[in-house]
């Protein structure tokens, strides 16, 4: 079992947990995998996110201190930004050229439109969606940029707010650089050992995960009760997978371009992350588990790694920009057509890409952004919960798939800024561990 690689001990707990769901959805046994199976689901989710806040602190603290050049920050902030805008541009620009290709919402008979808005218009994850954007929208257009300076860091950490943490751990590494260097060595010493100390629970943590991706996932299994709803919605479901797919076809281009390493050697490093985003649908939830990957399989240096990855998890959402561009204009086709201009696809392209930034990296959070995305647009209001349901059926299946696009493209862009600062070494084991999997 040992020799296993990782990737593949989690593919095959994933592939019980999806046969087993499908057999307690059978037994009528969904009370039994909610009970028993999902809680240890939860407990692997919980773990991860709780190194998820020292693990950035640590690597951004000491990363930032290694670079000895402030101009080097910020030389590196805009490459990111800009690689980050790019990426996520032509995600949008692949995703509308899909729908309008494939068309997917034309000709949807009238009595699936009924069927469905009878099934999920009231539903209370829809109305629970609309809300949620409201509140967003109602925050005023600044908010987000006020939003990323925190008053309480205890608090910013309580209540995992990224980028105020990023900020924070930014604002230390910096401080350090400019205090004499026999002042700041024993607090950088700290960090470097943390760093190292939520490294080995990553390592730790990731012995559970193909237990608890079992759970994950039967846990996803039983809540499909209505496949008839599902296959109605294939042709657009089929039209994200397909973007989502060429995006990462898009990824593997530029790495192997850039940075002159093979797809299938960054696949195969990478993948464990992949799957982990794949089950738990959440980009926060995995950015341990990315950087961890990124830093010692992969051989980005932690200054470069400690940067781009939590503001990517946090930003950078190129699978969730690519599905709200699908499903905007999917929702037109059938329900709206008279919107479908070529101006209100131009401003979708905008919309998607700060939705997308805007979008926390948590389960379904596309699906909130989606609405403020709709309304700029002057989508009629009271179409929106038909909207939204005509898409609540299939958008976790799909929020899995986007969020391994989101991880990935994070991944990507972490190795190109790397290359281009000529930070990305090959990676090395570590002497002093036994455990180390060269995979
Ligand atoms: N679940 C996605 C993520 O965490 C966000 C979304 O598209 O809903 O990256």
């Amino acid at each position: 079992m040992k020799k296993i690689p990782l990737h593949w001990k989690i593919i095959i707990g994933m592939t019980i947990g999806i046969i087993f769901g499908f057999i307690m959805n059978a037994v009528s046994g969904q009370k039994f995998v909610t009970d028993w199976i999902a809680p240890f689901g939860t407990i692997f989710i919980n773990l991860l996110k709780l190194i998820a806040v020292p693990l950035i602190l640590a690597s951004l603290i000491k990363g930032i201190s290694d670079l000895k050049d402030i101009s080097k920050i910020r030389d590196m902030g805009l490459r990111t930004i800009s690689i980050y805008i790019g990426t996520t541009l032509v995600a949008i620009i692949i995703g509308l050229s899909i729908v309008n290709l494939v068309k997917p919402g034309t000709g949807m008979p009238i009595e699936t439109i009924e069927k469905i808005k009878l099934k999920y218009e009231n539903d209370a994850g829809v109305v629970d969606k609309i809300t949620k954007a409201t509140a967003t929208k109602d925050a005023g257009p600044l908010q987000p940029l006020v939003d990323i300076f925190p008053s309480n860091i205890i608090q910013s950490m309580g209540e995992t707010k990224m980028l105020q943490v990023i900020f924070f751990a930014l604002f230390v590494g910096i401080c350090l650089l400019l205090i004499p260097e026999e002042k700041a060595k024993p607090m950088i010493n700290i960090f470097d050992s943390l760093n190292e100390v939520v490294m080995k629970m990553v390592d730790l943590i990731m012995l559970f995960a193909p237990y608890a991706v079992f759970a994950l996932m039967a846990n996803v299994i039983i809540a499909f009760d209505d496949t008839e709803i599902l296959l109605k919605l294939l042709q657009y479901a089929l039209c994200v997978v397909a973007g989502l797919s060429l995006m990462i076809g898009f990824y593997l281009i530029l790495i192997k371009t850039y940075t002159k390493k093979s797809p299938l050697w960054f696949l195969n490093r990478i993948s464990p992350a992949q799957l982990l985003a794949f089950s738990t649908s959440s980009s926060a939830a995995t950015l341990p588990v990315t950087m961890e990957r990124v830093e010692e399989h992969i051989g980005v240096d932690k200054e470069v790694s400690g940067f781009v990855l939590p503001v990517g998890a946090t930003v950078n959402m190129d699978g969730t920009s690519l599905y709200q561009g699908i499903a905007a204009v999917f929702i037109m086709q059938v329900i709206w057509p008279e919107g479908l201009s070529f101006t209100n696809q131009l401003v979708i392209v905008l919309t998607a890409l700060l939705a997308s930034i805007g979008s926390a990296a948590v389960p379904s959070a596309g699906m909130v952004m989606l609405v403020i995305v709709l309304e700029s647009i002057n989508f009629p209001s009271e179409l929106l919960p038909i909207g939204l349901a005509l898409i609540f059926a299939v958008d976790r299946p799909l929020d899995m798939c986007r969020t391994v696009v989101n991880v990935t493209g994070d991944a990507t862009v972490s190795m190109l800024v790397a290359k281009s600062l000529d930070k990305l070494h090959d990676p090395k084991p570590k002497q002093w561990d036994d455990n180390y999997e060269a995979v």
